[in-house]
């Protein structure tokens, strides 16, 4: 039997969950659920209706797991509790420092509709965070690093877009290779944010705009810009069309850690990702913990999990016994 799956929100997360359904062996699309008007909304999978979001609720008793593809910043903080109470949900809240406010609101909700919510599931917050776990529970005498990138940034390339005379941009995050290596060497070195990683921007300007206000006004700024080595590139239209209209992403968590009586050994753990399309890869990892999401919820479980509360199995398509024949 497949895991009936509802789609909430359309965007490059929502195609990507749908593609990943496609690919999967144990789980069928059967909704999904748009604030837009449905008729304007197309889908790739055929035969599979698009709904008003005001409908999801009616639908409840037809979807396992209800995939909430919202962005973080505004939408998945009301939804993913609002709808915990009804569905089994999975989301991939990436705001790190606001996850135990949206722990707690999930919990709550999923807790009195007896359902599990699973959240901030993806790459970062996701992969790493288990792999930072697993690296730190090994050693626990060590340093951590997570370098990001070569990668567009969302909310970087936003930014420059809000610009005055920017028609678009976008911005990759590029670790500092020379940085990298001495992690990997086996030192153990302090890095400041500019040591880490450098900003590398392409702009899209209006006919006529000053670009020498445009460059400074992007390398001055605050927060996002300020603090890093950031080169920035005008160029044409079409040439952004061309050559930066995917969304590649990745990165590396790496642990350098001591063992032996007087800490004489060091030992690197490295993961790293390398991936074409940020959001395929992400939707990938959610379409795993909403098979999680669904089993733990058919033993019983309710209320809000992370990665670091769900065992590996329960994310596999694989029995137990397939598992530790192939796998273990
Ligand atoms: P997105 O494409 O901007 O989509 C977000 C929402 O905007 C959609 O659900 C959709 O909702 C609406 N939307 C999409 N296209 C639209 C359009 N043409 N016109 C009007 N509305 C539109 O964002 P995304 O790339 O899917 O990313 C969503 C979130 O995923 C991000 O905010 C980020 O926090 C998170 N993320 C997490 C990780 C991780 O590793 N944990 C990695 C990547 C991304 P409606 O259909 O309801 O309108």
């Amino acid at each position: 039997m497949s895991i009936r799956i509802g789609i909430m929100g359309y965007g490059n997360l929502g195609r990507g969950v749908e593609c990943a359904i496609r690919n999967s062996e144990d789980a069928e699309l059967v909704a999904v659920f748009t604030r837009r008007d449905p008729k304007m909304v197309d889908i790739l999978t055929p035969n599979v209706p698009v709904y008003s979001v005001d409908q999801a609720i009616s639908k409840k008793d037809d979807i396992d797991v209800l995939i909430l593809c919202g962005g973080s910043a505004t939408d998945l903080p009301v939804q993913t509790p609002k709808f915990a109470e009804y569905f089994n949900v999975v989301d991939s809240f990436d705001t790190h420092a606001k996850i135990p406010e949206h722990f707690a609101n999930v919990d709550a909700a999923a807790k009195k509709g007896g359902k599990v919510g699973v959240i901030s599931v993806g790459w970062d917050p996701g992969m790493f965070s288990l792999n930072r776990l697993y690296a730190n529970a090994v050693l626990p005498k060590g340093q951590d690093y997570t370098f990001w990138g070569k990668g567009v940034s969302q909310g970087h390339s936003d930014a420059i877009r809000r610009i005055d005379g920017v028609k678009d941009a976008r911005q990759y995050t590029i670790p500092v290779e020379s940085a990298l290596e001495a992690v990997r060497s086996g030192e153990t070195p302090e890095l400041t944010t500019r040591q880490k990683h450098t900003r590398e921007c392409f702009v899209v300007a209006e006919e006529g705009a000053d670009l020498e206000r445009i460059e400074r006004e992007i390398k001055t700024m605050p927060n996002y810009f300020a603090d890093y080595d950031t080169t920035v590139h005008f160029i044409t239209e079409e040439e952004m069309k061309r050559d930066h209209s995917t969304l590649p992403h990745g990165g590396f968590v790496i642990r350098s850690g001591k063992t032996g009586w007087d800490l004489e050994h060091t030992h690197i753990i490295e993961y790293s990702l390398k991936l074409d399309s940020n959001p395929e890869f992400t939707s990938s990892v959610i379409l795993a913990y909403a098979r999680a999401a669904y089993r733990l919820n058919q033993e019983g479980q309710s209320g809000c999990k992370t990665a670091f509360d769900i065992a590996p199995a329960y994310l596999s398509a694989q029995s137990g016994e397939e598992l530790r024949a192939h796998l273990l």
